[in-house]
């Protein structure tokens, strides 16, 4: 009798366990080294860089809290030296969040338009399709019992005024609550300094974002860029336009460096800055020949398999979406030229 309550008690504390872990797994985390005090640190898929100085270290994103507060306790084991900047890439969540924990030595900096997307939430737009069938009652805001999916997830995060209730303006500005907004901003370039170290913000304009920039390190000839640059793998969207995408490699690509380091699993070589590039132009190309020799959508997304990146991660997942992306640009350019409004 003893030993069956003794055996069902540790079974259960078994179950339990067992559960407990596989909700939270252990996120996969590590630094790398790049070149000379140039370092790359990972949380599971994503990724930040980072420079050591005699005066302290420059960084990239933070990630996430947790995260920062392991890579913090690494850094100053490892170097014994603070943490001095933190140099934003955008402000997507996934990326920014977590700088609190940097916020005690750090001067933050990032692109202007981060401040405006991390404005609080502004006037009444409506919830997205989305957010809308969540809504049971039907009262234009979606309660926390209501919340599935991402806004399940990371309710805290969207519910800026913490009222419990996720509105259309707060699901529009985003899960952003734990970003940090930069106290240094610029619209071009920016240039930090620091223990005869330089690291350069360069504007890559609309693509992805309309805050993105990529990080240059002059001496160790190396980039820095999440969610824009990837290394064999094509990006997620190329949304506002095509174009856009292909103006933000080609400022990357005019940089002088070696090491292609990105935001998302692989990092690389200035050749796979280039094969994006060269991704972006044939898809563009491609497409518009396809619209020019009067094929339809279908069509064009049969025919145009961009072979040469068939190696690359998403190449079956994202090509005919991508297709259909620049499909979409372009015709809506031809309406647009066609009804005189440019
Ligand atoms: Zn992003």
């Amino acid at each position: 009798m003893r030993l069956t309550r003794c055996a069902v008690l540790s079974l259960c504390s078994l179950v339990g366990f067992v559960s407990g872990a596989a909700a939270q797994q252990p996120p996969t985390r590590g630094i790398v080294n790049v070149t000379g005090q140039l370092y790359r640190a990972q949380n599971n898929n994503h990724y930040t860089v980072f420079l050591v100085t005699p005066d302290g270290i420059i960084m990239s994103d933070p990630i996430n809290r947790d995260f920062a507060r392991w890579l913090k306790g690494e850094m100053a084991s490892r170097f014994k030296v603070p943490v001095r900047y933190v140099l934003y890439t955008h402000r997507d969540w996934d990326h920014a969040s977590g700088g609190v924990v940097f916020a005690d030595s750090a001067e933050f900096v990032g692109h202007r338009n981060m401040l405006t997307a991390l404005a609080p939430p502004a006037g009444n737009p409506p919830l997205t399709s989305d957010a809308m069938k969540m809504d049971a009652n039907r009262n234009g805001l979606v309660e926390r019992a209501e919340a599935a999916g991402a806004i399940a997830d990371r309710f805290a995060l969207f519910d800026y005024n913490r009222d419990e209730v996720v509105s259309g303006a707060e699901i529009a500005r985003g899960s952003v609550s734990d970003v940090l907004p930069p106290t240094t901003t610029f619209i071009d370039q920016h240039t930090v300094t620091l223990g005869g170290k330089r690291v350069t913000m360069i504007y890559l304009g609309t693509a992805h974002a309309d805050d993105s920039s990529v990080l240059h390190f002059p001496d160790e000839r190396a980039v820095f860029s999440a969610d824009i640059l990837q290394v064999r793998r094509l990006p997620g969207g190329l949304a506002p336009s095509v174009g856009a995408w292909i103006d933000a490699l080609t400022t990357i690509n005019a940089l002088d460096f070696e090491h292609a380091l990105t935001g998302h699993a692989l990092a690389g070589t200035k050749k796979d800055a280039a094969d994006l590039l060269r991704y972006l132009e044939d898809i563009s190309k491609g497409v518009a020949a396809g619209i020019g020799a009067g094929r339809s959508l279908a069509e064009i997304q049969k025919t145009l398999m961009l072979e040469a990146y068939k190696g690359f991660e998403r190449w079956d997942t994202t090509r005919e979406a991508h297709i259909a992306a620049v499909y979409a640009t372009l015709k809506g350019a031809r309406a647009g030229a066609s009804a005189g409004t440019r």
